[in-house]
């Protein structure tokens, strides 16, 4: 039987526990792939580029939920604001205060994960843990007014090791459990931990992800 993007996302929807949110990472896949996805009753979709993720979401339903997993440039902040309903991947008060105050200029309200650097790579976007915890006191989080922080998104050092992975997600979930139970304790939304990818998902769940971000297993190899 030849593989499709339906059967490749039933198999995969077969295998993750109930519980989990599943984002479609969709980059560089045309609309067609994502439109089969869809079909097949996927709703959540990733995409790393604002111009790309802007042309998928004026061509696709309106009931699909974008998440922008990638670097977000501040120059591009304004174009996605009216099409995301999550971003994964903000790593600096300027950016989220660039978000929010685009979001209240629109009147909306957007959910954003907080990224974290636990990798060994260098060139990984991210606060370190530490840096998060310092940035996100109660007056910062109290000051924003159309941003709610709803977690933590994190990537896994790229080795073939599980055991530096797994220590990897360990640490992105620590981090998330004491800003649970700290400055975020009376803020029940704050409950996402987005981490684990094709190859490293069941390793990340093992750990407490309860989002992950999957793109090849569904739709194949991506061409650059
Ligand atoms: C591309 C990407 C993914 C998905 O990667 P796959 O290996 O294709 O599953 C997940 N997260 C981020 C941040 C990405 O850029």
């Amino acid at each position: 039987m030849t593989e499709t993007v339906t059967s490749r996302l039933d198999g995969l929807r077969r295998s993750i526990p109930q519980g989990i949110i599943l984002v479609a990472v969709s980059k560089f896949h045309p609309v067609e792939a994502l439109r089969e996805a869809y079909d097949a009753g996927q709703r959540v979709f990733g995409e790393s580029r604002a111009n790309e993720l802007v042309e998928k979401a004026r061509n696709l339903p309106s009931d699909i939920s974008w998440h922008f997993i990638g670097h977000l440039q501040t120059n591009k902040v304004r174009a996605i604001v009216p099409h995301v309903d999550l971003i994964h991947s903000v790593d600096s008060e300027r950016l989220l205060r660039l978000i929010d105050n685009e979001a209240l200029r629109i009147n909306r309200s957007i959910d954003v994960l907080m990224q974290l650097h636990v990798a060994r790579e260098e060139t990984k976007f991210g606060l370190t843990p530490d840096e998060m915890i310092s940035l996100l006191t109660p007056q910062f989080i109290g000051s924003l007014k159309a941003v709610r922080i709803t977690g933590v998104m994190g990537m896994a050092s790229n080795v073939d090791d599980e055991r530096r992975i797994t220590a990897d997600f360990r640490e992105i979930r620590h981090t998330f459990d004491i800003l649970s139970q700290g400055t975020f304790a009376s803020h029940p939304e704050f409950s996402v931990v987005s981490m684990g990818m094709s190859h490293d998902w069941p390793l990340a769940v093992a750990q407490g992800a309860n989002m992950i971000r999957v793109g090849t297993t569904i739709f194949g190899e991506r061409e650059y």
